[in-house]
């Protein structure tokens, strides 16, 4: 078995714009962060992680600053020195040492992936038992605020066989509005694409149970976080003929067998930085086949890296009925990768080489790289 410690670790922050406003029921987004961290090794081996976040605070407790503080002061000390081949391992010592904090540990258990898969030689798909499929399903979120918008951008995406499954965030606005918005596009798109919600927990119980059987009628398939709450959204399950979605109360294995206990989903939108990493994102996974709930694989709209790794990661899954929605990359105006992901024929190619398979462009991440690398090391 290879031997290698950890040298050093390197954070920094870069502002990306997006390719329009990303409208939510909890912010409108005109930029994203991306938390990047750079794990290297006394081997020579580096690997990268990221974490990222949904309009700053706006959709969860932690931020792209307060990650990268979190490993300059908490994490990054504890890890100069120690194993980097034994992940698991290192990421439990971690999880005594810091509480909580999902999203930078996510990012930097990609990057000991990334590092180990180099340094092995495979994908991070095979250090996660192996990949089930090469391709994945790739939905995407029409969210300018505009129906017409919407409608013309649903057309380039089916146009040009990038995207068939289109995502609506609603709940900003009126119940009867957004119903109208969701029935226009559906009747738009006829048979040639499919029409999901996103409510990102908006409603409250009775409003749902109100607009749920209207967007069943307007010929939506999956309504996503209709309500804040685990307790409601398990009563509004089963009354409906639409599938329920849960994405923001899932967070992590525990919160995933509560959910399963009390029946309270049809779907799990499985995130790697919400669960807590890709392990971490399989046990909820596991637990979601045991149940018999079904899988989407979800995004924070991630940069490339945790794009991949959720990629890596959704490939090794036995199911995955929903397909993903693993589109952060092209949300963003800058490619940051020397080589760009293949998304084609409605679908993204999991890469194929060690490690997440993918290589950062310096030169252009440098340019927007907002206060310079920030160094912990020995
Ligand atoms: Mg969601």
């Amino acid at each position: 078995m290879t031997s290698a410690t950890i040298e050093r670790i390197e954070t920094r922050l870069v502002d990306l714009p997006t390719i329009r406003p990303h409208k939510l029921s909890v912010a409108t987004m005109y930029g994203q962060t991306l938390m990047l961290v750079k794990v290297y090794c006394s081997d020579g081996v580096t690997g990268i992680g990221e974490g990222t976040t949904i309009a700053g605070m706006a959709y969860g407790p932690e931020s792209p600053e307060a990650m990268k503080l979190a490993i300059d002061a908490y994490f990054a000390p504890a890890m100069i020195g120690q194993d980097a081949t034994r992940i698991q391992a290192l990421m439990a010592h971690l999880g005594k040492l810091v509480k909580v904090n999902h999203f930078a540990k996510c990012a930097l258990e990609t990057a000991l992936l990334d590092a180990q898969g180099k340094r092995l030689g495979v994908p991070v798909s095979e250090l996660l038992g192996g990949r089930r499929r090469e391709r994945l399903p790739v939905a995407w979120t029409l969210a300018s605020g505009d129906t017409a918008k919407d409608i013309a951008e649903a057309e380039a995406m089916l146009e040009v066989r990038r995207h068939k499954i289109f995502k609506l965030k609603i709940g900003a606005k009126d119940l009867k509005t957004d119903i109208k918005h969701v029935a226009e596009i559906r009747k738009a798109m006829g048979e040639r694409a499919a029409v999901r919600v996103d409510v990102n927990m908006a409603w409250s119980e009775t409003q749902a149970a109100w607009a749920i059987p209207a967007l069943a009628d307007a010929g939506c398939e999956l309504v996503e976080q209709p309500v804040a709450s685990p307790a409601a959204l398990a009563r509004l399950m089963r009354r409906f003929p639409v599938a329920l979605m849960a994405d923001e109360i899932l967070q992590g294995p525990e919160s995933a067998f509560e959910i399963a206990k009390n029946e309270g989903a049809d779907v799990f939108a499985i995130k790697i930085e919400q669960s807590g990493g890709l392990f971490a994102a399989q046990r909820v996974a596991t637990i979601a086949d045991a149940a018999g709930i079904e899988l989407y694989g979800g995004t924070m709209l991630e940069g490339a890296f945790s794009t991949v790794a959720s990629a890596h990661l959704f490939a090794s899954f036995a199911n995955l009925q929903w397909g993903t929605e693993l589109f952060g990359p092209l949300l963003i105006t800058e490619e940051i990768l020397t080589t760009p992901l293949d998304y084609s024929d409605f679908e993204l190619t999991v890469p194929n080489g060690p490690g997440l398979g993918i290589e950062l462009d310096e030169a252009k991440v440098k340019r927007f790289t907002r206060d310079g690398l920030m160094k912990v090391t020995k």
